[in-house]
């Protein structure tokens, strides 16, 4: 359980596993297949969304193994959260680290569910039905198309 407005009165390094596990919208954002250009580093998103991801409620089918099932999904923590450049603009983990709160629209803070404009739900295809070198022709202008 987490107790009301941690956010608030704690930093990041101080949550429980279960506070820091309920910043966490599953938005299904970070889940999106990704391309790097190889010349400036620069990242894009795509429309197409990782083998394990549920389209029905943005969940992970493997959470507890999808670091071992998908090398690159990487567990997210109150230390490197700063570090990864790739982390969608609208992630709340990214919004907490930038910001030093909660976006206004965060369920915690709302009590409602997630905005369908911040989720993925409903926007992405599987790459199980999406040829690798089609991958450049799913590219999107941000994360939430
Ligand atoms: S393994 Fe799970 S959390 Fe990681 S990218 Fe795939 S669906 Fe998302
Ligand atoms: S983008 Fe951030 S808030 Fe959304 S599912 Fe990924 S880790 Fe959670």
């Amino acid at each position: 359980m987490t107790k009301n407005n941690f956010w608030e009165t704690k930093t990041p390094a101080q949550y429980t596993d279960d506070e820091w596990e309920a910043v966490c919208t599953r938005c299904g954002q970070c889940c999106r297949l990704k391309l790097e250009d190889e010349d400036n580093g620069d990242i894009f998103y795509t429309d197409v969304v990782c083998r394990y991801f549920n389209h029905e409620n943005c969940h992970c089918t493997c959470y507890r193994e999808r670091c071992v099932k998908v090398p690159s999904c990487l567990k997210l923590n109150p230390y490197n959260i700063g570090e990864l450049a790739w982390i969608p603009e609208t992630c709340a983990y990214r919004i907490l680290h930038e910001t030093g709160t909660l976006p206004p629209w965060h369920p915690l803070r709302t009590g409602q569910p997630l905005p369908e404009q911040y989720s993925a739900r409903g926007k992405v295809v599987s790459e199980t039905e999406v040829a690798e070198d089609e991958l450049e022709d799913h590219i999107i202008e941000d994360g939430n198309d």
